[in-house]
């Protein structure tokens, strides 16, 4: 059995172990065919069954009502900050953007860049260095726009909406690319979802999209065939040859968050996880400093604190290394440390890390 790290990169991230031991095991001979996934075709019924298998655990995990569509693309979440405007801001129409970091900013610009006019901020923490969330009262929605985007949690910054805005009738539209599936959510008030796999559900490369059918219906007709939202919902992602591998990694761990319980079980896991890391942050106020500035904003994925000095950070990350945790240092901008705990991290290696915030405190405070 070769070793394996506790594993708290931000993206590409550790996945649960069963989904990548069932890849390993089925890796030569996948459902009996006497090949692996990856060298079969895209059209048989092998593979279209794990395909379909995989739309449909994300609908079921997360009760996707019928007006909607479950839509496997490419081109990781970037291709998504362009391709959302492409089909759903033209003829006039306009939307509001929310920027809580550099995801959201990356995704406004391109939005601007598709359509100058139509792309609006209407709330920004940037001031604040992206230290919270804007509050309720500083989202006021324009009531001509089409959808309302915003990042539901900021894998820089490490905020996380834990309450959506509240934008009545329109729509909300979602970057969940680095929290998708932590915990069930209503759909309902959402237009449009997309999330990159690579932090919470497999391969990157990979986006699961989830769009309603009636902005399906009202997309841009006249954009190339690959672009077109309506082409993928068409010809249920099979359009072109899917990414097959990635689909198939996705299946496998889909299947088994239903095996452990679904999204109820995943959220009560990765609330305990907030907790522990944060209560020892709060414990050791003085020596571990959170960067964010609101509490009801912190997330509960990407923790960013930083020590004393950059030298203690520097040798944090080494000591924790040397006790098999990886992934720990601080976005290149930030500095510190940032943990990232997506649902593959389990509550056991949360312990290890504050056993071991502890000691270094003691050491080091
Ligand atoms: C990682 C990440 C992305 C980037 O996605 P790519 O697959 O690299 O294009 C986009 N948005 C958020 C919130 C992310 O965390």
């Amino acid at each position: 059995m070769s070793k394996r790290v506790i594993n708290f990169y931000a993206g590409p991230a550790g996945l649960p172990l069963p989904p990548l031991e069932r890849a390993r095991d089925e890796m030569l001979d996948f459902a009996g065919t006497g090949m692996s996934v990856m060298e079969i075709s895209h059209r048989s019924k092998e593979y279209e069954a794990v395909h379909n298998e995989a739309i449909g655990l994300v609908k079921e995990l997360l009760k996707v009502p019928d007006n909607y569509k479950i839509l496997l693309l490419q081109g990781g979440g970037n291709l998504q900050f362009c391709m959302l405007p492409m089909n759903l801001l033209w003829g006039g129409r306009k939307a509001d953007y929310i920027v809580t970091g550099s995801w959201a900013k990356k995704a406004f610009k391109e939005a601007q860049i598709v359509n100058k006019d139509a792309a609006r901020c209407i709330a920004s923490t940037e001031a604040d260095g992206f230290r919270r969330l804007p509050f309720a009262n500083e989202i006021v929605v324009n009531p001509d726009s089409t959808y309302v985007h915003f990042t539901s949690n900021n894998t820089i910054y490490g905020t996380q909406f834990r309450e959506f805005p509240d934008t009545g009738d329109i729509p909300l539209a979602c970057d969940m690319s680095s929290d998708f599936m932590w915990r069930p959510f209503d759909v309902k008030p959402f237009g449009f979802i997309y999330a990159g796999a690579q932090k919470n559900l497999g391969p990157s490369g990979l986006v699961v999209a989830i769009i309603r059918d009636d902005l399906l219906a009202s997309c841009n007709p006249s954009l190339p065939t690959m672009l077109k939202y309506g082409t993928h919902s068409d010809n249920n992602s099979l359009f072109n040859t899917p990414p097959t591998w990635s689909i198939y990694v996705l299946r496998n761990i889909l299947a088994y968050n239903r095996e452990i319980g679904g999204l109820d079980a995943i959220e009560a896991t990765n609330l305990c996880k907030g907790e522990m890391l944060y209560g020892c942050i709060d414990r050791h106020a003085g020596f571990y400093k959170g960067y964010v500035s609101e509490p009801l904003h912190r997330s509960v994925m990407n923790v960013d604190f930083h020590l004393p000095s950059s030298d203690l950070d520097d040798r944090f990350v080494k000591e924790a290394k040397s006790a098999g945790m990886v992934g720990l240092k601080g976005y290149r901008d930030l500095g510190g440390i940032r943990v990232s705990m997506y649902n593959a991290v389990t509550v056991d290696q949360v312990t290890v890390l504050t056993e071991f915030m502890e000691e270094f405190a003691r050491k080091n405070g």
